[in-house]
């Protein structure tokens, strides 16, 4: 179920502009102001103001490329702008008042660059509204001040209590959903768009904003393509902004688990394309301080048919989900440096946690795109190894014995070849054995001595990993006991002891040296001796 977040557009004229929105035609305005409009096509345009923005913003324009089935397609249908009405209103000052509030702003304030003077005209429109329409703003979700002559700025975000954008009829016609996208954007919160990894942008060395071409946050360098309506439109939105506002269908992203070791190729169908069935996009883990990643699909159709060709791309993000501005999306960068993944591109990053996405194949016509998704965190643990084998076994180094070890390591996916090195503190390896090797052995002292087994494993990217298994031996004849009342417990089951036959326990000390069972006969003596004490304290 869509939120409703209808836009109130008011058309605004000043007291002094002549121009009826409901018969001005754009081919007038086009004449009336030279230069102002970019598009030639503008000169032909027969729509009146009122015509050409109820096509943009409101279901009217059902069918073209507008508002409406933008926001729709953008928020995987999670919310609703088609209940946006415009409204032409008149404005109680003059365009020389408006001029002249302009410039005075612009004194006070130059580093803002209009924004009071924009707020001072969108409270002027907004009382307007109300008194020629006996309408509350607040029954919209955001407001659009939009003059139907050229005015000052063109700017989406906060204003006078609520979400807001502030741009003209030339915007309407020359620039659509290129622009209004983008600064509607803004009205819903959010930011710019950038690139991991580049600090400057368009706007200087210093502003990392308005870097990914895919993204409609990223204003004019965005990939656009012709309109015969608005001009310009397109493209789309990436899929972490998207997220980032709660339109993203979660249900359709495939979701990494957070686990040492995971790969597993899926299929892709375009971000936009939830009409399609499969996988919208995918989710990794990300690695140290990046946000996880999203990966994306998007082929060179409908809103995105301004790119130079379908691509997979990922994302990170920075920020807190549902933040109003503030927060940007940072398009990833593969193996060599394109932003864009095209078939066999790769991204990979991390050294110690590492994630790796392959694009194996891409067909545009299937509109699928095949990707291998790698997450791996290698680590190692030492398994000390019982060489008594068999059912029972004693799970413990025994004094006087050799103990060994081995190593388990979670690395399948882990591109890096390595070496192990043993080391014990506490005991002595095994002479002439290769500390280099998949096992390692030692002389096991007795139950006196802390014994630590470590193990580092040095990858060749210079990552290391470690583990140590701390131990004291156990005694012989408790070994050896362990051993008997385990081989005792494994033949008698599941009868009771009451019924153990004579010739079964004859068979299992046959099994056994005559030290070994008299080590037991001493030590079963040592126990009754201590069961038969604790009896007696019992009784005091
Ligand atoms: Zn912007």
């Amino acid at each position: 179920m869509a939120t409703q977040m209808p836009w109130a557009i008011l058309l605004c004229k000043y007291q002094d502009d002549g121009n009826d929105p409901n018969l001005t035609t754009i081919a007038d305005l086009y004449i009336q102001y030279p230069g102002a409009f970019d598009n030639p096509a503008a000169a032909g345009d027969n729509r009146t103001i009122l015509e050409l923005y109820n096509e943009l913003f409101t279901t009217a324009g059902t069918g073209t490329y507008n508002a409406v089935a933008y926001w729709d397609v953008m928020s995987h249908s999670n919310i609703d702008v088609s209940g946006s009405r415009v409204f032409p209103c008149t404005l109680n000052m003059t365009s020389a008042e408006a001029a002249s509030l302009y410039q005075t702003d612009l004194q006070n304030d130059p580093v803002n660059g209009g924004f009071q003077y924009q707020t001072a005209l969108f409270q002027k429109a907004k009382a307007a509204l109300l008194q020629q329409y006996s309408i509350d703003w607040k029954s919209f979700y955001g407001v659009a001040v939009s003059f139907q002559s050229p005015d000052q700025g063109s700017q989406g975000g906060w204003y006078d209590g609520g979400p807001g954008v502030f741009m003209d009829a030339r915007y309407v016609r020359c620039n659509g959903m290129m622009r209004w996208g983008h600064e509607m954007g803004h009205g819903f919160g959010l930011d710019h768009s950038r690139t991991n990894g580049e600090p400057g942008g368009p706007e200087g060395p210093n502003n990392p904003d308005y870097t990914d071409p895919w993204d409609v946050m990223s204003a004019e360098v965005t990939s656009w393509f012709p309109d015969p309506n608005y001009s310009k439109t397109g493209p789309g939105l990436n899929a972490w902004n998207m997220r980032s506002r709660q339109w993203l269908d979660e249900t359709r992203i495939f979701k990494v688990p957070v686990m040492n070791n995971f790969s597993e190729t899926i299929d892709l169908v375009p971000l936009h394309r939830k009409d399609l069935s499969g996988y919208l996009g995918a989710d990794l883990p990300g690695v140290g301080t990046d946000s996880h990643y999203l990966v994306e699909f998007r082929v060179k159709e409908n809103w995105d048919s301004g790119i130079p060709a379908a691509t997979v791309m990922i994302h990170r993000f920075e920020g807190t989900i549902g933040q109003f501005l503030g927060t940007h999306s940072y398009i990833m960068k593969g193996t060599n440096g394109q932003k864009s993944l095209g078939d066999g591109d790769v991204f990979e990053v991390g050294t110690g946690i590492y994630a790796k996405i392959e694009v194996l194949s891409i067909d545009p016509g299937n509109r699928t795109a095949s990707v291998r998704l790698s997450y791996s965190s290698p680590t190692v643990k030492i398994d000390f190894l019982d060489l008594y084998g068999g059912t029972c076994r004693i799970g413990f180094p025994v004094e006087g014995t050799k103990s060994a070890f081995r190593y388990e390591l979670s690395n399948t996916n882990y591109p890096h070849s390595y070496q192990v090195t043993w080391g014990v503190t506490g005991a002595t390896p095994i002479s002439g054995q290769d500390l280099h090797a998949e096992s390692f052995l030692i002389n096991t002292p007795d139950p006196s001595v802390l014994v630590t087994v470590s193990l580092t494993v040095l990858f060749d990217n210079g990552v290391s990993i470690s583990d140590s298994y701390t131990f004291h031996s156990i005694l012989e004849y408790e070994a050896v006991w362990t051993l008997f009342v385990c081989k005792l417990r494994h033949r008698f089951r599941p009868i009771p002891w009451w019924e153990w036959s004579p010739d079964d326990m004859q068979r299992i000390a046959n099994n056994l040296s005559k030290e070994e069972l008299e080590l037991i006969q001493q030590r079963t003596e040592l126990l009754l001796q201590n069961i038969r004490r604790l009896g007696e304290l019992r009784q005091r």
